[in-house]
């Protein structure tokens, strides 16, 4: 509290992110970060960018890397937006398309940025209670709203939904904005990308950070059509005309290109969630099905809290959220196939001593 702050400053609560110890020996699984680094050719690409063109002000609407996003899905330039994370992007979503009379609808369990946001940009919501096995009932956003949020597959329970499901809620939603965040569609599900063209309302928000190794870089985009577009420019170039600094337009352009990298390593991250989904069965967790880079398990007879801190002191960290509903769960992410193994290791460690 200080005199010195706004009305605003003193009524925030702002978000949490999961720790980013500086131990470099943990093993660490509670922040959905790729285990595979990025590939090779984004490396190249960053290098061959460093030197005195930095002196220089990028490309402020990153031209290369929205035409190289849009060659990806097979749309046009003009319907992709970038930003600094899609945490950026979805805080200039909030801002600038979520902002309205009614309340917005966000799952009860969901990404916790999403009431974060919507407290500095002054947006009410309603949450709308996931059913006990953690899908979304999509019946239940069918009422006067200004907008509405989630990610698919949800974040952090993992559970995808169907395509069928997202056409009817925009069909149902004609008159508002539907946000679908597919931070983690790559490990699981197919984007909704595909359905920019035939619904204006749809805005689809993907990042760097997972799938294609690079949470280090801070790349984010969204894609929708440019009615949409226009209000997340405009708000951009409100704030800061060069979110995208040279080297992350660099490495995030050769990222989007080097297709075999990215399928490789994600189908990795896949055939793990698997291998690791059966492992943990087997040690008495249950698990809903995961279609992204993580699994959310809770195990029966242990405590939740109490396993994540007693995994700690073996090495390894997972993320435990004190949240009604899910505090017996814990959120851990897919690491290489060694940290997996480490990891069942500990378990078995921390499961017989309990
Ligand atoms: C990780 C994550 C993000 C943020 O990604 P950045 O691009 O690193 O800011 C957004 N939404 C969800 C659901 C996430 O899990």
């Amino acid at each position: 509290m200080s005199r010195f702050w706004s009305k605003l400053v003193h009524e925030l609560s702002p978000y949490v992110p999961g720790e980013q110890p500086k131990l470099a020996k943990l093993v660490k699984l509670n922040t959905n970060e790729n285990p595979y680094g990025p590939s090779p050719r984004v490396i190249a690409a960053i290098q061959a960018e460093l030197g005195d063109n930095l002196r220089l002000y990028p490309d402020p609407v990153s031209l290369r890397l929205r035409e190289a996003a849009a060659i990806y899905y097979g749309i046009k330039p003009e319907q992709v937006f970038v930003g600094n994370g899609s945490d950026e992007v979805l805080a200039h979503v909030f801002h600038a398309l979520l902002q309205h009379d009614q309340p917005i609808l966000f799952p009860d369990i969901t990404y916790s940025f999403y009431p974060v946001y919507s407290k500095l940009y002054n947006v009410a919501y309603q949450t709308i209670p996931l059913a006990d096995d953690f899908s979304l009932v999509v019946q239940d956003y069918v009422r006067p709203n200004g907008g509405i949020i989630f990610p698919n597959p949800n974040a952090p329970t993992g559970r995808l939904l169907a395509p069928e499901d997202i056409e009817w809620l925009l069909e149902q939603n004609r008159d508002s904005v539907v946000v679908i965040d597919e931070a983690y569609i790559d490990f699981g599900g197919e984007s909704a990308v595909y359905l920019i063209d035939r619904f204006p309302n749809l805005l689809v928000i993907q990042t760097f950070s997972k799938s294609r190794s690079l949470a280090g870089l801070r790349v984010g985009m969204a894609f929708g059509q440019t009615e949409l577009l226009e209000a997340l420019i405009r708000v951009k170039d409100s704030f800061n005309s060069y979110p995208m600094d040279r080297l992350a337009l660099a490495g995030a352009t050769a990222a989007m290109e080097d297709r075999d990298y990215f399928e490789t390593t994600r189908n990795k991250v896949i055939e793990s969630r698997l291998l690791l989904s059966q492992e943990l069965q087997q040690l008495g967790f249950q698990l809903p099905p995961s279609a992204a880079n993580f699994v959310f398990a809770r195990h029966p007879q242990h405590d939740a809290a109490e396993l994540a801190a007693k995994l700690r002191t073996q090495g390894v960290i997972v993320r435990h959220f004190k949240q009604a509903r899910i505090d017996q769960y814990l959120r851990i992410t897919i690491g290489t196939e060694e940290e997996n193994l480490l990891l069942i290791s500990a378990l078995k460690d921390v499961l017989r001593s309990d």
